[in-house]
């Protein structure tokens, strides 16, 4: 059987105290029967590392750039985060698709930057709802990711894959959880034809996961925990739903 991973995109929010406030909350609540990992903004990465040495909670970033150094002024490398001990990076997250034009490819280059440098990469994949109407799901979450395993090749089983439908991030709206299995069973037979990995291989679900819907999402046969946003900001809806997993 598969172990779960729940991992917490906290995204553009947090301060000093808040963090601590929020890693001392989820480090008491441990052991929990599941991977879990926190994703907090750039600047406070090297605090969370501090903060969680001798847990196993683990920690990642929500980005990274695909090259290795350079004049890429504002850029993150792979490298930089992983002499802190960084162990997933985020990639390919909705927002960074529509705010940053994010194309498939780069989010293939970022995926095959972080396993070089040993950062499992968290590869986000979803359609938005125009696209879930028009009938398009199934066609979108495969070139999104066929792109990936395409870069990634013979490495491509070493990533995490987070199934995001776009209409269900924020919004409180979440995919029902056969709308989500139907999805990730797709995703796994496409993984399947990648790499014989596909069966160990973790698949999450984001959108909109809270507490009191996490056990049933989880409880499908091809999803593998959670990416977790808004809920992961409060210690307590983030530890429920590790335990919904564990
Ligand atoms: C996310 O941004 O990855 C996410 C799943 O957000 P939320 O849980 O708030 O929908």
């Amino acid at each position: 059987m598969r172990r779960k991973l729940v991992a917490g995109n906290w995204k553009m929010h947090g301060s000093h105290k808040a963090n601590a406030d929020l890693l001392a909350g989820i480090a008491q609540a441990r052991p929990f029967g599941c991977d879990v990992a926190v994703c907090p903004p750039f600047p406070y990465l090297s605090e969370a590392a501090v903060a969680l040495a001798g847990s196993d909670i683990r920690w990642g970033a929500q980005d990274c750039s695909a090259h290795e150094q350079g004049a890429y002024t504002g850029e993150v490398s792979v490298a930089m985060l992983a002499e802190f001990g960084c162990r997933y990076v985020i990639v390919g997250h909705s927002e960074r698709r529509a705010y940053h034009g994010e194309s498939d490819q780069l989010v293939a280059d970022k995926a095959k930057a972080a396993l070089a440098r040993g950062v499992t990469p968290i590869v986000c994949v979803g359609e938005t709802l125009a696209q879930r109407d028009a009938g398009e799901t199934e066609a979108v979450v495969k070139r999104q990711l066929s792109a990936v395993i395409h870069t990634l090749a013979h490495c491509a089983g070493e990533m995490v894959v987070a199934y995001e439908p776009v209409w269900a991030i924020g919004t409180g709206r979440t995919a029902s959880p056969e709308q989500a299995q139907a999805v990730h069973a797709v995703l796994r037979a496409q993984l399947r034809a990648a790499t014989a990995h596909a069966d160990a291989m973790q698949i999450l679900y984001g959108g909109s996961v809270k507490p009191d819907n996490a056990a049933t999402l989880f409880a499908q046969a091809d999803i593998d925990g959670g990416l977790i946003g808004g809920a992961a900001l409060k210690a307590a809806d983030f530890v429920a739903i590790c335990r919904a997993a564990g």
